[in-house]
């Protein structure tokens, strides 16, 4: 497993403003699957997704990335485990305005002192199709330009996992569509391991595996791993104790 979390909550706030974002959830992902992560508004989805990525801790519970325990890691430690070993594609893109395009895609390479392979630069750059924007910045592209350039430099440092925050929740529904072609591609053609959070029904159908979250529990897991009991859940059968 690329990525797992044991047993995860998280509590924010104190007293009468307690919110149990995260109620005990555990849930592994394989490397090379694409998996969505859906449900409704405040079901935990973001604060999961923080959670696997190391951008935020539990209150309880284990997460491993990449065969490092990151419960316990410092920050300075965390930040360098993000650096090495996750890619990450948000909703409004982040692309840096004063950088070109090609800037924009290898600064996470810059920032961590490697070099770029360049025979893999290359051909993510022709995969998102990128190849005469090169040397455009962000404000002379269209969203879903700025989006594939977000892909490429979330891809160019070949990280264990990519991390994507509904990553076309600024795209009309063409770009949208080839923005996920290109996470499917990914996927497919380089063994990319990719969660992504959408509300999105017809986005989450591009990944092989679908998490719905609710009120802080897994409720469905379609890979089958059982899930936390949701509140309200019918009852599961007594596993033979
Ligand atoms: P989703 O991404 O599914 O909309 P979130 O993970 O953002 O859900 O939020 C889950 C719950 O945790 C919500 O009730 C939300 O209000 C609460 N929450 C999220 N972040 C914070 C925070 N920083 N402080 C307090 N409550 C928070």
């Amino acid at each position: 497993m690329i990525v797992s979390a044991t047993d995860v909550t998280r509590r924010y706030g104190t007293g009468e403003a307690t919110v149990d974002a995260l109620r005990g959830v555990s849930v592994a992902f394989p490397p090379g699957q694409f998996t969505a992560i859906m449900g409704p508004s405040g079901s935990g989805k973001s604060t999961l997704m923080h959670i696997l990525a190391g951008l935020d801790r539990p209150t309880e519970g284990s997460v491993v990335i990449d065969g490092t325990e990151i419960v316990g890691l410092d920050d300075a430690a965390l930040t360098q485990l993000r650096r090495d070993k996750l890619g990450f594609i948000f909703q409004s893109f982040n692309l840096l305005p004063v950088l070109t395009a090609e800037e924009n895609i290898l600064l996470p390479l810059s920032i961590a002192g490697r070099k770029p392979d360049k025979a893999w630069v290359d051909t993510l750059i022709a995969t998102v199709g990128l190849g005469d924007r090169l040397t455009h910045r962000p404000a002379e592209l269209s969203g879903g330009q700025q989006q594939r350039v977000a892909v490429a430099r979330a891809l160019a440092s070949r990280p264990a996992v990519v991390f994507a925050d509904e990553p076309t929740g600024n795209l009309d529904s063409k770009t949208s569509d080839e923005v996920l072609q290109l996470l499917r591609r990914s996927v497919d053609e380089f063994g990319q391991t990719i969660v992504m959070v959408t509300h999105d029904p017809e986005s989450a159908k591009i990944a092989d595996r679908l998490l719905v979250l609710s009120d802080g529990l897994l409720a469905e897991d379609s890979a089958g791993v059982a899930p936390t009991p949701a509140a309200g859940a019918a009852p599961t059968a007594d596993a033979g104790a």
